[in-house]
């Protein structure tokens, strides 16, 4: 079993990494693809005279504050443009792939974070509205029931809460919590760069293997978005995932190129 997660980035192949996942689902190999869309919904919401609104916690981490307007142009980013068109280009490419969030069949659980700590000019401040959530549960037997019907699930990082929300969830995580569920062999985490650097952005000081004692230590290296990247590996090595690899989506054959080592290799 392989999750395959692929940023929503610029610079991030769409292309050759849906060729190379139709070659290896093709070869007999079950896969699941997990998106992700901030940077596409960054640019609608824009357009939309909504512009995005980030927030960072007192731990350091930044993310979306997703008001309900915010979640509806996401879902509208994420479940309809970009899920469809990776579907669309499978399809082209003799894969039967089946799109869905994890708001379809309550694929992924999540609690709600209705209130979200920020840092706001060395103050903490407390926002209310906030439409995400963390991922509690992710339903295996859905995806299975999927795969063995010789579907390949492509999911949109949403969940649904308790009470039955859609919520705007991190994909990085969600592919992480996918990867658990499903205890799958590989997660490969593709990106814009070539893996976790020490020092970002020197590419020569790319960190090729981590074991996970030193997933701690390398939480210092990343910065941004790449922290969440760093954690999802820690919880799916946690759930029992054989290997975690971060690598770059924008050489030729890229999930092959990761599986074969190249990259950040986190096990
Ligand atoms: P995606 O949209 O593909 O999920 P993100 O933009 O969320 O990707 O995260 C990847 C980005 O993380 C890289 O483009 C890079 O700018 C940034 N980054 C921060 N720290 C590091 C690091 N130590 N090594 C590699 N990339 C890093």
């Amino acid at each position: 079993m392989l999750v395959v997660k692929i940023g929503g980035a610029a610079g991030n192949n769409m292309d050759t990494v849906c060729e190379d996942l139709a070659e290896l689902v093709k070869k007999g190999r079950p896969a699941v693809l997990v998106h992700g869309g901030s940077e596409e919904t960054n640019a609608v919401s824009e357009q939309l005279g909504h512009p995005p609104k980030f927030i960072t916690s007192p731990s350091g981490f930044t993310s979306r504050f997703t008001d309900r307007e915010t979640l509806e142009i996401f879902a509208m980013v994420t479940s309809g443009k970009i899920n469809t068109l990776l579907v669309e280009r499978l399809q082209q490419l003799g894969l039967n792939a089946f799109g869905l969030s994890g708001v379809d069949g309550r694929l992924m659980q999540a609690k709600r974070k209705e209130a979200v700590r920020s840092v706001e000019n060395g103050r903490v401040r407390v926002l209310h509205g906030d439409h995400t959530g963390m991922i509690q549960t992710v339903d295996a037997a859905l995806l299975n029931m999927l795969l063995s019907a010789g579907f390949t699930p492509v999911v949109a990082p949403l969940a649904v809460s308790t009470e039955g929300v859609a919520l705007n969830v991190d994909a990085d995580r969600a592919a992480a919590m996918i990867a658990g569920a499903l205890k799958a062999e590989s997660l490969v985490i593709l990106t814009n760069v070539a893996g976790l650097m020490r020092r970002f952005p020197d590419e020569s000081t790319l960190i090729a293997k981590i074991e996970r004692a030193g997933l701690e230590d390398a939480l210092q290296s990343a910065e941004g978005r790449m922290k969440k990247k760093v954690l999802g590996a820690s919880e799916a090595l946690g759930e029992g995932v054989g290997q975690v690899i971060f690598a770059d989506s924008r050489v030729p054959a890229p999930i092959t190129s990761a599986l074969e080592g190249k990259g950040t290799v986190i096990t």
